[in-house]
């Protein structure tokens, strides 16, 4: 029996680049299904992330001219995580392997079949890692690098250069759905799974049309989050950090002591000022982490749901 492959694809405000895009990856899934690879009844399905342009509606007239297009709309937006949550536990039940990919053309669509053919030998979960960001100006690669290398440095552990491009069989998906948590950050979760796991290399492109979501300020704001998601090490830190303060003050009294014994106790203000501003900010900074951590737990607490879905495509056939 040859695999139900669907297609997940997050959109947000794409109208300009989803018109170029569909196509290809429609090209695509007919090349797959030709070679014999996967079920005539794959489908791509669009994840509208409450986008405020015509990006749904470009959706919908998809869905209506070729039956292997279909659509769901979150009910309003909530990011590129949830966004391809929604779509994988959306497809969970109706496919066997799912591949979720970005929607303006930066990663190699043509690599699929290669992630088809791992699954079909074996693999349950096929990591698309870039293999160089020739097209990406320095300032983006060299932060989106470091990105890596601080994620892992931080004990959240993530496959070098591995976004959210990954084949998963809907075998791993149905115990992904147990991992509950509404602090999403998937390529780090992902690999928590477990089963076998192989990767694809391709290419990172531009992106064909419109404007990355990521700037620098969200790029850093997802770090925090899959850092503070996937791993306690930050608080560790500041545990070992506290220690060797410690050790550096007990020091400091003993001196302190020995001065005031000998006599040698000149008006130090320089170094109390000094002492007082660097100690108070590494404490602020150590507050801030501990306090990104208890928002973590407000927001686990409360159980909100991880995705709404207003509106599918399938409905309106009915
Ligand atoms: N995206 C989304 N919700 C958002 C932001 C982005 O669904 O709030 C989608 C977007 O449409 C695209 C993917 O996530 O398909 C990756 O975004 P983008 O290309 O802007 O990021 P970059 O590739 O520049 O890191
Ligand atoms: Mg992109």
């Amino acid at each position: 029996m040859k695999p139900i492959l669907y297609i997940i694809i997050p959109c947000y405000n794409e109208e300009k680049v989803l018109p170029i895009t569909a196509p290809l990856f429609l090209e695509q899934l007919s090349c797959m299904q030709d070679k014999g690879l996967i079920s005539s009844k794959s489908k791509i399905m669009f994840v509208d992330d409450g986008s405020k342009d015509s990006t749904w509606d470009i959706i919908k007239s998809l869905s209506i001219d070729n039956k292997s297009f279909i659509g769901i709309a979150q009910s309003r937006n909530r990011g590129h995580q949830n966004a391809v949550l929604a779509g994988l536990m959306e497809a969970m039940d109706k496919c066997d392997i799912t591949i979720s990919i970005d929607c303006d053309g930066q990663d190699d669509i043509s690599v699929m079949t290669q992630m088809v053919e791992e699954y079909l030998s074996g693999s349950e979960v096929v990591y698309g890692v870039r293999n160089n960001r020739k097209t990406d100006t320095f300032f983006k690669r060299a932060t989106a690098e470091g990105f890596y290398k601080f994620l892992n440095m931080m004990g959240a552990e993530v496959i070098f250069n591995h976004a959210d491009y990954r084949m998963i069989s809907s075998k791993v998906l149905k115990e992904f759905a147990n991992f509950k948590e509404v602090n999403l950050f998937l390529r780090g979760m992902v690999p928590l799974v477990g089963f076998k796991s192989s990767s694809v290399y391709y290419e990172r492109k531009e992106r064909f049309a419109g404007e990355s979501h990521y700037p620098l300020r969200r790029m850093l704001a997802l770090a925090i989050d899959g850092i503070t998601s996937l791993s306690v090490k930050p608080l560790r830190l500041i545990s070992a950090f506290g220690i060797g303060m410690s050790i550096v003050s007990g020091i400091g009294l003993v001196w302190a002591i020995v001065s005031k014994i000998v006599g040698f106790t000149a008006p130090g203000w320089a170094s109390i000022v000094a002492a007082i501003c660097l100690l108070s900010s590494i404490q602020l900074i150590c507050i801030g982490i501990i306090g990104e951590y208890i928002g973590k737990i407000y927001l686990e607490v409360k159980n909100r749901p991880r995705y709404i879905i207003s509106e599918r495509t399938e409905d309106e056939e009915k």
